[in-house]
């Protein structure tokens, strides 16, 4: 995820019912079991490779030495080609500026006659590990405190990269052992750049699009509900940023001179932030639209430890928690260009800038979103300053029917190997190139799944994966994989 996911946090009332068409006949319970067998006997190994990724500080951000980036790049590539996938590669294609993008892995083995084929995703870049002083241990050195292993990607999504290594590792053993272990197609698809916004996927998909067509993809980049229930994200929300100026003056003049007839352009860029938000704090911009309610929630408590808000400080919005942050459209102010407190000095500033990044739930276009922002601005110039917007980023949300074979088929193997079902989720955040592939492989199913939980803090400090749930996460994609066999 390019963005702080807002992981779901469990409320206190048990796992909502699952959606119908959940068919624990499809599992063999004897092979749940054997399969779980050899998860567990080459989890030391696992883990250990797991670690190994770690200690590579491969960040994408541009600040940072992209040699890490090509060094993940390849060391994922040796794990596939170890666990046994013959055509391995490490591709790039050019981003929109002509830059040369991140080195992907893809590691592929052609579907039998007749057999379905399934693109499983990962990412190998990670985001930067931001105060080391808040870490407790080194972001690039692993650490394992009782079930957790801590680490600058260790969940986002290194984990997720080890879910399909794992997974296959367990079915050539069960193959070795019984003759039928993989039976479909597989393409691992591992990008190096979906932390900086996956800028060069789009045109990636067009040059590759024979090496990545599949019937199902497995995203596992998202969150589980919690430790022990598992989750399959149905809805992501989308993304349109960009950069508001306020400009007042020509240049900056003595406030004592001029104060009082002018307003500066902090007091103006605040004016206009205000805008952005009701007195409630739901978002005060006009014509955005919303999802349908959530079936789950959030537990106010839980969210409020896991977001670390101080005591007093009062939540935003109305309606659910789970809503606000998967069904309607949130708005942050992400940075500010005005003057610092350190230089300030006496006099009234002609221009002040603020980044905002606005999300967008399932049912919500990009282009309508940021047009609908920009208007709002516009007709709210403060004090009649210029108002100007910048443009950034745009991202489609998501949405993935519930009732699908593929989804039946991942709603079997996740209840196999966690003993419980798993739960339908939203997320806040974004994966942005799957709208891309949804444009490619329109016919394609589409499962985004979980290595990280509530604890994760993927992207904060002391990020770390529960290797507990890891081990289900592997178990529960070995068994996706021969359930995706017979359901498509
Ligand atoms: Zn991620």
């Amino acid at each position: 995820m390019t963005d702080l996911p807002a992981a779901p946090v469990p409320s206190s009332e048990p796992a909502p019912e699952a959606a119908s068409g959940v068919d624990p006949a499809q599992v063999d319970p004897a092979q749940v079991e054997t399969l779980r067998e050899h998860v567990e006997a080459q989890f030391a190994a696992l883990q250990a490779d797991l670690e190994s990724l770690v200690r590579i500080p491969g960040v994408s951000a541009a600040a940072f030495d992209q040699a890490h980036v090509a060094a993940s790049a390849e060391a994922v590539a040796g794990l596939l080609r170890d666990a046994g996938l013959p055509d391995v590669r490490i591709l790039r294609s050019d981003r929109p500026d002509g830059t040369p993008g991140a080195p992907a892995v893809v590691a592929r083995r052609v579907a039998p006659a007749g057999a379905p084929t399934v693109l499983l995703y990962a990412h190998h870049d990670v985001q930067p590990p931001g105060d080391a002083a808040a870490w407790e241990t080194d972001p690039f050195e692993p650490v394992q405190v009782g079930e957790r292993l801590f680490g600058r990607g260790a969940a986002d999504d290194k984990a997720g990269i080890m879910a399909h290594v794992g997974a296959l590792r367990a079915l050539a053993a069960l193959g070795a052992e019984s003759g039928d272990g993989l039976e479909v197609g597989v393409t691992v698809f591992v990008e190096g750049e979906e932390e900086a916004g996956s800028p060069s996927f789009g045109r990636f998909l067009t040059e590759h699009r024979e090496l990545l067509g599949a019937d199902v993809i497995v995203v596992a980049d998202s969150t589980n509900w919690k430790v022990g229930v598992p989750a399959l994200t149905t809805s992501l929300r989308g993304l349109v940023d960009g950069v508001v100026e306020v400009e007042a003056l020509g240049h900056a003049v003595h406030s004592g001179m001029f104060g009082g007839p002018l307003l500066d352009a902090n007091t103006l860029l605040a004016r206009l932030v205000a805008t952005l938000h009701d007195d409630a704090g739901d978002v005060a911009v006009e014509g955005l639209v919303a999802a349908p309610e959530p079936a789950v929630d959030y537990d106010e408590a839980a969210f409020r430890a896991d977001s670390s808000v101080l005591d007093g400080v009062e939540l935003a919005g109305t309606g659910s928690i789970a809503g606000r942050l998967w069904a309607r459209a949130a708005l942050s102010v992400i940075g500010i260009d005005a003057t610092s407190v350190a230089h300030a000095s006496n006099t009234i500033a002609p221009r002040a800038a603020a980044k905002l990044s606005l999300r967008l739930p399932p049912g919500q276009d990009p282009q309508a979103a940021e047009d609908a922002l920009r208007a709002h601005l516009e007709a709210r110039a403060p004090f009649g300053a210029r108002v100007t917007w910048r443009p950034g980023e745009q991202g489609k949300a998501f949405h993935a029917s519930g009732d699908t074979a593929a989804m039946r088929a991942a709603r079997a193997a996740f209840s196999a190997a966690w003993g419980t079902e798993p739960v339908d989720v939203g997320v806040g955040g974004s994966i942005p190139f799957i709208a891309d592939l949804l444009e490619q492989f329109p016919d394609a199913a589409i499962l985004v799944t979980g290595v990280e939980d509530p604890d994760s803090r993927a992207h904060g400090a002391n990020e770390s994966v529960h290797l507990g749930e890891l081990r289900k996460v592997v178990l529960a994609e070995a068994l996706l994989l021969r359930q995706v066999a017979a359901a498509v």
